[in-house]
């Protein structure tokens, strides 16, 4: 999302002994600091929106024009959101040859640089996101990322390599890459300054309004998608990178703020899936399908896209659970035999085995709802009938609090022994995570209990 047309496609020329070294590998000095500018880009999105800021002052706004600047905003817009960004970057439809003409053109007045150009920049984006070789790579700041990217010179080698082979085999990238400028001052400038001043004799107020201005909202709208979308927001379908999802991006970018959602999904027509979450490109492309012009819109399986949520769902239950204090993972639980277990408990300790689990419940005799009689009845005995409804069918918060007592497991105790083998071996490889989730209250026996019952 640069002004500047670049060849960054094609293979860095050879480095030989003789070659000057990148201005990019020296550091910015009081007195280099100007060869460090990429001057071109620097006047397109920073000076001329800036004498544009200046000259809003001396120029009267007139009704017409204020919403001729608006409609071509929204068209210049979605050249960048429905062309740019998801006809050419990512596929995510066919265009028939009329809708590309018009998106080249629109495109081209967001002053955002060729369609070859941004696009083999935001595939290499979308490849290599977060690092080195990702061209606004977020994790090098917010002003990076929005705009400084552009302002100062990047060593090209540096940026990842990606094929637009595709794109070079359509003519109407092709031409607007190869008549860039020309396009780019009719369509961002003399063309909205005609039209006001045709038909409404606004000359000066359609160049500044229509023309200048409406494409500095129109870049730093877009720029907002490399910086603020991975920002601010939710991390709904993968959390390992810096894209997140917000209402607030999707409202400023036409829709793309979803931008979570777009890196899992990026040949996706759609940025935004809930049919309250505005993303009006979504919605233009759908409509443009209903003519003969778009064709061909991708969409990825429910059941792939629902698998990704449910998963930061599980992994945001999993953090929540290992806050808590959920008893000593079995894992860890020394094996301990009956007759140690008959030994202890002979020696006063008091001690209940419970599907092979064996509790020490002296903190809770006292406490136990039951009554102290018929848990003091439980003790050095196998209570596993008992417990799971053979008196009293335990609660759900039982099975819970008892798990926090657990202090061994009985050597050929049930199936518990060599659940602990297998869940010690399992742990190793899985991570706390995984015996999080496995047999938090083994107790529970929901077999047995319906038997029971
Ligand atoms: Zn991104
Ligand atoms: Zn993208």
């Amino acid at each position: 999302m640069a002004v500047q047309p670049s060849m960054s496609s094609q293979p860095p020329p050879p480095r030989t002994s003789t070659s000057k070294p990148s201005i990019t590998s020296e550091p910015i000095t009081l007195s280099n600091w100007y060869q460090h500018i990429n001057w071109i880009s620097t006047t397109l999105v920073i000076i001329v929106p800036i004498y544009g800021l200046f000259a809003i002052q001396y120029t009267p706004i007139h009704r017409l024009t204020l919403a001729w600047s608006l409609i071509y905003y929204f068209l210049t817009g979605f050249g960048i959101t429905g062309g740019y960004h998801r006809l050419w970057s990512h596929r995510c439809y066919s265009a028939r040859l009329p809708l590309r003409i018009f998106l080249a053109f629109v495109g081209a007045g967001a002053v955002q640089g060729s369609i070859r150009f941004w696009s083999s920049k935001h595939r290499a984006h979308h490849r290599w996101t977060d690092t080195h070789k990702d061209p606004y790579n977020a994790l090098r700041g917010f002003f990076f990322s929005h705009l400084g990217w552009m302002i100062f010179k990047q060593d090209s080698r540096m940026i990842g390599r990606t094929d637009i082979s595709d794109l070079d085999e359509d003519p109407v990238v092709v031409w607007q890459h190869k008549h860039f400028l020309e396009t780019m001052l009719m369509a961002a400038w003399i063309f909205p300054m005609c039209v006001a001043g045709l038909l409404w004799g606004d000359w000066w107020g359609g160049l500044v309004y229509a023309g200048i201005m409406r494409a500095c909202f129109v870049q730093q709208a877009t720029f907002c998608v490399n910086s603020l979308a991975h920002y601010i927001g939710d991390q709904v379908f993968d959390d390992r990178r810096t894209p997140r999802d917000h209402w607030i991006t999707a409202l400023v970018t036409l829709g793309e703020g979803y931008h979570n959602f777009h890196h899992e999904f990026p040949s996706d027509y759609r940025n935004a899936i809930s049919w309250h979450q505005y993303d009006p490109t979504k919605w233009f492309i759908y409509l443009l399908s209903k003519t003969t012009l778009a064709s061909n819109l991708k969409r990825f399986r429910h059941n792939e896209i629902e698998k990704g949520r449910l998963q930061q769902q599980q992994k945001a239950v999993d953090i929540a659970r290992s806050k808590l204090d959920w008893g000593t993972p079995l894992a860890d639980l020394p094996v301990i035999s009956w007759e140690e277990f008959q030994a202890e408990v002979e020696g006063g300790a008091a001690l209940t085995s419970i599907a092979g689990v064996i509790h020490d419940v002296s903190a809770f005799v006292e406490e136990h709802p039951g009554g102290r009689a018929l848990i003091k009845s439980a003790l050095g005995k196998d209570a596993t009938a008992v417990f799971n409804g053979g008196v009293y069918m335990h609660s759900n918060a039982a099975h819970n609090l008892l798990s926090t007592m657990r202090i061994g497991v009985l050597r050929g105790g049930q199936e518990v022994e060599s659940w602990k083998l297998e869940a010690s071996a399992k742990s190793k490889a899985d991570g706390l995570m995984g015996d999080l989730r496995q047999r938090m209250t083994v107790t529970k026996d929901e077999a047995g209990a319906a038997e029971a019952a």
